[in-house]
């Protein structure tokens, strides 16, 4: 008899896995229907010998301690920090939006207190930042946003930005100094061998065990178990019984080049050309040397495997009742980037999982004092 049965291998059920195994001494399960563990984030070495992530580029950064020493036990870091260049008008420019990007893009020698008077002259002004688009046409004004956001958002979500969140575009800020990081965590790093070697290390444990290739539908009446956790889409656990809740898809098309270098920066994002939304190469990441190199192109789908939740108002109330059924549902948990329908990178799917466990935790204490 298994403790429990956790459906799904990225980094919500695994870190659950961990912690139910090592922190309680409990006996688990987990079923994947992929070939592997690791979810989204699984990084593995391609035919040429380059370490490459299967389902698109993976960079990890986070401002929680908590998190970073969680995942310390299982891993050495290699200090990283990300940059990405943007392709707009025949250039490449330092995509968040920053003072050398403005000033490339119009041949200016603006200072950071003109840009943010620049800036000041061409935003829009709005009583209230709903969508994505008044995140950015309120920061930046309407020709930068037409220049670098609209066309990208409109290929990656097939959505307009006024039909999006604002949390969607606000992950990429506006900068008027000449910091080119796309992001600026306390703690930004991969891990020294890649995430898999992370995640084995993380599941080494006696009481851990795994089927792979294999739908838990397959085996939840077989196999005997006292408790689910769960991490797939939270629709398709309720056979969607209140339709479907939308996932955005991407298509990853792999390739290796020979030669050791084949763009100047880890990703270029290219909102305007292309049916795909960007490059990434991924020794930049990884830190490995070669003699040749691997890069991913990103196709947005609307079919395919669930990668993205799509943030909008109208999904959002679908989601809230599958909520409701997933708080009423005794003796399964839900957690994670498709089962809570939250557009979460790696590090908030980690914290979300520790508290969860601190919960689960918790709730067997109070019932074997009120026993
Ligand atoms: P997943 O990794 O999706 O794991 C869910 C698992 O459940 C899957 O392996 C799936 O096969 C399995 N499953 C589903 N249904 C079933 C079933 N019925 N039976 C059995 N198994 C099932 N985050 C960052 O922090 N930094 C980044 O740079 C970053 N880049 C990203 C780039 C892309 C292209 C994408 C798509 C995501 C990116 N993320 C990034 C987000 C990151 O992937 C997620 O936050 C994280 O992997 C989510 O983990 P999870 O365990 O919730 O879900
Ligand atoms: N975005 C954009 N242009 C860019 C980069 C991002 O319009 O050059 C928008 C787009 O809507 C994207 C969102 O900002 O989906 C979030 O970007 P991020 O790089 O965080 O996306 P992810 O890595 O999660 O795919």
């Amino acid at each position: 008899m298994f403790d429990y049965l956790v459906v799904g291998g990225g980094f919500a059920g695994r870190v659950l896995a961990e912690r139910l195994a090592n922190g309680s001494g409990k006996k688990v399960l987990i079923v994947d229907k992929r070939p592997h563990i690791g979810g989204n984030a699984y990084d593995h070495h391609n035919d040429a010998g380059i370490l490459i992530h299967k389902y698109g580029p993976h960079i990890f950064h986070t401002n929680s301690r908590e998190v970073f020493e969680y995942l310390s036990r299982f891993t050495e870091w290699r200090s990283y920090q990300h940059r990405v260049l943007a392709s707009v008008d025949g250039q490449l420019l330092p995509i968040p939006i920053n003072l050398d990007t403005i000033n490339k893009l119009y041949g200016l020698s603006l200072t950071s207190f003109q840009l943010e008077d620049f800036f000041a002259s061409v935003a829009e002004k709005k009583e209230q930042i709903r969508t994505s688009e008044d995140v950015v046409v309120s920061k930046v004004g309407r020709e930068l946003y037409e220049k670098f956001f609209r066309n990208y958002t409109r290929k990656q979500w097939d959505l307009d930005p006024s039909e999006l969140d604002a949390s969607v575009t606000a992950r990429v800020p506006t900068r008027t100094n000449r910091d080119d990081r796309y992001f600026t965590d306390s703690y930004q790093a991969m891990p020294l061998y890649g995430f898999t070697r992370m995640f084995e290390r993380m599941l080494d444990h006696p009481n851990i065990h795994f089927l792979l290739n294999t739908d838990y539908r397959e085996v939840e009446r077989i196999i005997p178990y006292r408790e689910m956790i769960y991490t797939g889409p939270v629709d398709e656990f309720f056979d969607f019984r209140y339709g479907k809740l939308p996932y955005r898809s991407l298509e990853f098309r792999h390739e290796t080049i020979d030669k050791p270098i084949y763009q100047p920066a880890p990703v270029v994002n290219y909102p305007n050309d292309h049916l795909y939304t960007r490059v990434t190469e991924f020794k930049y990441l990884t830190g490995q040397e070669h003699a040749k190199t691997s890069i991913v192109y990103e196709f947005p789908r609307s079919e395919g495997d669930p990668y993205y939740p799509v943030p909008r108002p109208e999904n959002a109330e679908i989601y809230k009742k599958y909520k409701a059924l997933a708080d009423a549902t005794p003796k399964v948990y839900f957690v994670g980037r498709l089962a809570t329908y939250k557009y979460y990178n790696m590090d908030q799917v980690v914290a979300q999982a520790l508290t969860l466990y601190a919960k689960i935790t918790e709730s067997r204490r109070v019932e074997s004092t009120n026993r």
